[in-house]
């Protein structure tokens, strides 16, 4: 399964990113893709509502752009429009990436949540996190070092887990209070230091929802880059319907049979993630078996 967000196709020749010649030769020819970023939102060409197409030949990249790969000898880069104030085509439109779904190839959207990830990672790592003191790009942007005590450091994901538990032909559905009114989906929540994927899902469920689950089955994986999240996507299975809600997490949960998930989403009393979630990936593949 290829999610959206998912579905890179440059090759990220990580042996290059150390090559200075070939990355100042690329820098400047003529041939390279120009992605700017300005989180978390990426350049559309309304005309075509795919990428918008900029080129060295429109602006001219900083020394430190971000290397995101190459495609048929082409190479790509990102840079931070905020490091870099110089003009952009006027034709630009910024689409954030969560709303660009409806317009975006996958392999569009995926370029640009590689591109929002590395420029999300260097904006919150502009100091060392052992000694405070500035650090430098390095390696065409995998790398910042500390110019003081000289700690490497490397571009960040933070794994979430996400997951649909399902009890005796329910699905467990809850909702933030934050979330637009009627929005129901799965589970969620960040893996803890020292926590095995599989207890982090039982371990969300039972604080938020005061569910038992049993056993746990990784479905798929989507990158989520609002900051460096990795969300991934899993089947629970419950022990029982019994539920105990934590109003402080959530605002609600309920278990849903396929017909009553059915029902209130076509009375619009409830609505389901976007598509191009993994949220609803896995609430989607959950209907499609009943
Ligand atoms: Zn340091």
């Amino acid at each position: 399964v290829t999610l959206y967000l998912a579905g890179g196709t440059l090759d990220r020749v990580a042996n290059l990113r150390k090559d200075a010649d070939w990355l100042a030769d690329r820098l400047t020819s003529p041939k390279t893709r120009v992605v700017p970023i300005r989180p978390p939102e990426g350049p559309i060409d309304p005309s075509t509502n795919g990428l918008a197409v900029i080129t060295t030949v429109d602006v001219e990249l900083p020394d430190d752009a971000i290397l995101l790969g190459v495609e048929d000898d082409v190479a790509w880069f990102a840079y931070d429009v905020e490091e870099v104030p110089s003009p952009l085509p006027s034709s630009i439109r910024w689409a954030e990436l969560r709303m660009a779904g409806g317009l975006l190839s996958v392999e569009e959207g995926s370029l640009l949540a590689h591109a929002v990830g590395m420029v999300n990672w260097h904006r919150r790592h502009r100091f060392c996190g052992c000694c405070g003191a500035e650090t430098k790009l390095a390696e065409a942007g995998y790398m910042r070092v500390c110019g003081t005590c000289a700690t490497e450091h490397f571009p960040r994901t933070d794994p979430a887990v996400i997951m649909l538990v399902t009890c005796q032909g329910h699905a467990l559905l809850g909702r933030q209070k934050v979330w637009p009114r009627g929005m129901y989906s799965a589970l969620a929540g960040f893996v803890e230091p020292g926590e095995s994927l599989e207890a982090a899902v039982r371990r969300e469920v039972a604080e938020e929802a005061g569910v038992v689950v049993g056993r746990v089955e990784y479905r798929a994986s989507q990158p989520w880059p609002f900051p460096s999240s990795l969300m991934l996507g899993f089947r629970a299975e419950a022990s029982s319907l019994d539920l105990k809600v934590d109003t402080t997490e959530l605002e609600d949960a309920r278990w849903f049979t396929a017909e009553e998930l059915q029902e209130a989403t076509s009375d619009g009393s409830v609505f389901l993630p976007p598509p191009v979630s993994i949220a609803r990936f896995l609430v989607d593949g959950w209907l499609a078996e009943q």
